[in-house]
């Protein structure tokens, strides 16, 4: 038996499709189990499965089933692939009117293939459905709270570009008419064929790469990001703090670094234990958070010890700021214990040009509010 070029195409689609399932497989249990990676997987053993019918269509009885077959299982591997998307989005993955746009489709297709055949029509359902699923995933892909990333947008372009292919080999089919054409039936069959693999391998690998660039913005986040609080550690609140001092110069704004320590706090743990220690971290992070605008920087430094780098005309006015800070944390009550009172002790330092050099003296400072006895604000000399 020879096979002709449309069948080995189909073969390498299904060869394809299985490698990309075991991938997205293995993505899955190296990257924290998520149900949208094996939403992907279950997309690609249908696109197997959809090149072994592709592959094996002399076999079947009857050539209207067939095509019907076919194309819902090209319809159930839009709907997954688009599922996975949603997923990730933080989305319903199957919402009924989805479902029902999916039935829609395949319904037309078994009314044009069986009760008003039409060669064209029949035909051109399925590819420009993957062209509107394809436009839909490129939605939710741009959906994603955070700025766009390069490996979204590279996606996002291949994505529209597989789109282009499928409305053109979809016209192409529709071209037909009702009758079947040699003419226009091969040029559809040229232009799907010829880019299917490459799309089905491609859409696999950007998918992967929007996978990985996933996880690496998630540990990127966690390295500079507090636990408990939600705050920038010390770590992040260094790495934004100089990037505020580089955009000084467009603020037109002095720079002032204000450091907080809360008073007495081993008391606090030692008299209600741990648990309500780390509450107070929490709300005072939350108290004093709220109190700043953008472009303000704030971090917990350390256990008990948080720092601000605010935009100020000058060392009053963050020492204003600070004051200002200092009466929320004292004026607050803890949510379930109001007897416990919560006082910081806080030191300015305007920064001149060193981070580092500011940090050093507004500590300074803060040791000399403890000095004198806490619950107040120092000024850096
Ligand atoms: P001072 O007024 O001089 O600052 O006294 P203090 O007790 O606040 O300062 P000290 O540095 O002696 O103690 C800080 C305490 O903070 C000790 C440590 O157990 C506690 N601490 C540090 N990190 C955490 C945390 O994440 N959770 C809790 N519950 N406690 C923490
Ligand atoms: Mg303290
Ligand atoms: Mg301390």
């Amino acid at each position: 038996m020879a096979l002709s070029d449309v069948d080995l195409i189909n073969i390498s689609q299904f060869l394809i499709s299985l490698m990309m399932t075991v991938v997205f497989l293995l993505a899955w249990r190296i990257m924290e189990k998520k149900t949208y990676v094996l939403m992907w997987s279950l997309f690609y053993v249908f696109a197997a499965v959809n090149g072994i019918l592709n592959a094996i269509n002399d076999l079947f009885p009857d050539r209207n089933l067939y095509w019907v077959v076919v194309n819902g299982v090209s319809l159930l591997t839009q709907a997954l692939a688009l599922a996975g998307f949603r997923m990730r989005a933080g989305r319903r993955p199957f919402p009924p009117m989805i479902m029902a746009y999916f039935l829609l489709v395949e319904l037309l297709v078994v009314v044009f293939t069986y009760w008003q055949p039409h060669m064209g029509l029949r035909m051109v359902f399925i590819p420009f459905s993957g062209a509107v699923v394809v436009f839909a995933i490129v939605r939710e892909i741009a959906r994603t709270e955070s700025r766009l990333r390069t490996a979204e947008i590279s996606a996002m372009v291949l994505f529209a570009l597989y789109a282009v292919v499928q409305l053109t080999s979809g016209t192409l089919a529709l071209l037909q008419g009702a009758a079947r054409n040699e003419h226009w039936l091969s040029l559809y069959s040229q232009v799907n064929f010829l880019f299917m693999p490459a799309f089905f391998a491609g859409l696999g690998l950007f998918t992967l790469l929007i996978l990985v660039d996933d996880l690496a913005s998630k540990l990127k986040h966690q390295a500079i990001t507090d636990y408990l609080t939600g705050l920038l550690n010390r770590r992040g609140f260094k790495q934004q703090a100089e990037a505020l001092i580089q955009q000084q110069d467009k603020l037109g704004k002095n720079l002032a670094v204000i450091v907080a320590d809360i008073d007495h706090f081993k008391k606090i743990n030692d008299q209600y234990g741990h648990q309500v220690g780390d509450e107070v971290l929490k709300e005072v992070s939350m108290w004093m958070n709220k109190l700043l605008l953008p472009p303000s920087v704030m971090g917990r430094t350390g256990g008990e010890e948080f720092a601000v780098v605010v935009p100020v005309a000058d060392l009053k006015e963050a020492g204003q700021l600070a004051e200002h800070l200092r009466l929320q944390l004292s004026e607050q009550s803890h949510k379930t214990n109001a007897k416990l009172r919560i006082t910081g002790s806080f030191g300015v330092a305007l920064i001149h040009d060193q981070l580092e050099s500011a940090l050093i003296q507004a500590d300074h400072a803060m040791y000399q509010a403890k000095a004198q006895g806490r619950d107040r604000v120092v000024l850096a000399a």
